[in-house]
C-alpha cells in the first residue's frame, strides 16, 4: 500500500512535469484500433523488462550517473570528441548536457512487431553524432530542432506513452543522451513504467557504453548502414570505422538480448532487430552487410531490408545518391540476403 502511494506520488510529479508540453508534441492521428487498444497491462503479456530490477536495486540510477560523468570530457559515442558538456560545451553531435527533444508520440510507421494496435512510443531526440548527408530527420538530427527538457519531463513522456496504449518506449537517436535516458527510465520505473525499451540507434555504438545498457535495453533496433569504411567516411562525416564499430556493437547487442521472437500477439518484447537501408548504386554494400550478419549472427536474426531511401538534406550534392532506388536494386538486395541464408527478413513490396 505504502509502495503504491509512493508510486502514485511520483507519477503525479512526473505528470506535472510533462503536462505543460503537450503543445510541442508532434502527434500523428491515432486510428480507431489504437483508440480501442487494451490497457498497457494487457500488452505486457507477462514480460517484465529487466530494467525494473535494476531500478529496484539502485543499479539503473548508478549507471545513469556513471554515464552522466562521462560527459565531463565526452566519450559517449565513437567520436570520443571530449567535449566538456557538463560545462555547457556542445560536442561534435551538437549536444550539450541539456536534454533536447523534438517530439514524442505513438508511431505507426515502425516495424510491425513494434507497432501492434497501440503504436510504438517514439521519443525523438535532437542532434546526432553520425551526421549522414542523406538524413531523413535532418531538421532534428543536424539542425537540432527540439526544445530543452528536463529528466523528469522525459520520465513523464515515457509514462504518458504507456498510458496512451503504446507497446514500447522507443528512444530514437539516443546515444548522446544515454545518461538522461537511464536516469529518466529510473524515475519512470518508480512511477510504474513497465514497457520494453527500444534502443533505436544508427548502430555506431561503443562497446563500453553498450555494456552499461545490458539489462536496460529490451529491444535493440540498430541500423547497419555500410559495409565499407570509405562509404561511411564519405557520407557520414568521416566515420571510416563505422563498419568495424557497428559489427562489434551488433554482436554485443545480440549477446544481451538474443534473437527477436514475437509473442503470440505478434509483438516483439526482447531481441535484436537490424535495419539495412538499400541505397542507390549499392553505396551501402548490401551484399556484404547480409553476408556478415549471416556469418556472425544466427540466420534467423530479424533484418528489415528497407526500400524507402529518399534523397534528403545534402544528398543532392552527391549524384550517386541523389535519387530513389530502383526496383531492380531492391530485388538484388533481397536476393543477396536470401542467398546469404538469412531467414527472418522483413521485405517491403
Ligand atoms: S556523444 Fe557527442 S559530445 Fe559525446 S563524444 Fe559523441 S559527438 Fe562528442
Amino acid at each position: 500500500m505504502e509502495q503504491q502511494s509512493r508510486r502514485e506520488f511520483i507519477r503525479s510529479c512526473l505528470y506535472l512535469a510533462v503536462s505543460g508540453m503537450a503543445g510541442c508534441c508532434i502527434r500523428r492521428p491515432l486510428d480507431a484500433a489504437a483508440l480501442e487498444a487494451p490497457a498497457a497491462d494487457g500488452m505486457s503479456a507477462g514480460y517484465e523488462p529487466p530494467y525494473i530490477q535494476l531500478h529496484r536495486n539502485g543499479e539503473l540510477k548508478k549507471r545513469g550517473e556513471t554515464l552522466w560523468n562521462m560527459m565531463r570530457q565526452c566519450s559517449l559515442c565513437p567520436r570520443e570528441c571530449g567535449a566538456r558538456r557538463l560545462d555547457g560545451e556542445r560536442g561534435f553531435c551538437q549536444a550539450s548536457a541539456q536534454l533536447e527533444i523534438a517530439s514524442y508520440n505513438p508511431h505507426f510507421g515502425e516495424e510491425k512487431p513494434l507497432v501492434g494496435v497501440g503504436g510504438s512510443g517514439t521519443i525523438f531526440f535532437a542532434n546526432c553524432a553520425l551526421r549522414c548527408v542523406f538524413c531523413i530527420n535532418w531538421q532534428v538530427s543536424h539542425e537540432g530542432a527540439g526544445s530543452p527538457r528536463s529528466i523528469p519531463d522525459l520520465a513523464g513522456m515515457m509514462l504518458k506513452l504507456q498510458d496512451m496504449g503504446c507497446h514500447n518506449v522507443n528512444v530514437v537517436t539516443p546515444t548522446h543522451y544515454s545518461p538522461h535516458i537511464l536516469l529518466a527510465l529510473d524515475q519512470a520505473a518508480a512511477g510504474g513504467l513497465k514497457l520494453p525499451l527500444v534502443y533505436n540507434t544508427c548502430g555506431w555504438e561503443r562497446l563500453e557504453i553498450l555494456k552499461m545498457l545490458d539489462g536496460v535495453a529490451d529491444i535493440y533496433l540498430p541500423d547497419f548502414k555500410y559495409s565499407a569504411g570509405d562509404m561511411a567516411a564519405k557520407y557520414s562525416a568521416g566515420a571510416a570505422e563505422y563498419p568495424e564499430v557497428t559489427m562489434a556493437a551488433l554482436k554485443e547487442m545480440h549477446r544481451q538480448v538474443g534473437v527477436a521472437r514475437p509473442g503470440r500477439d505478434g509483438l516483439v518484447r526482447r531481441g535484436l532487430m537490424i535495419r539495412h537501408l538499400v541505397m542507390p548504386n549499392n553505396v551501402g554494400g548490401s551484399k556484404q552487410v547480409f553476408e556478415w550478419i549471416a556469418q556472425n549472427l544466427p540466420k534467423d536474426t530479424y533484418v528489415n531490408v528497407m526500400s524507402q531511401y529518399t534523397p534528403y538534406y545534402k544528398a543532392f550534392e552527391y549524384p550517386e545518391i541523389s535519387r530513389r532506388i530502383t526496383r531492380r536494386e531492391y530485388d538484388d538486395a533481397v536476393r543477396w540476403a536470401k542467398e546469404a541464408g538469412l531467414s527472418n527478413l522483413d521485405i517491403q513490396g
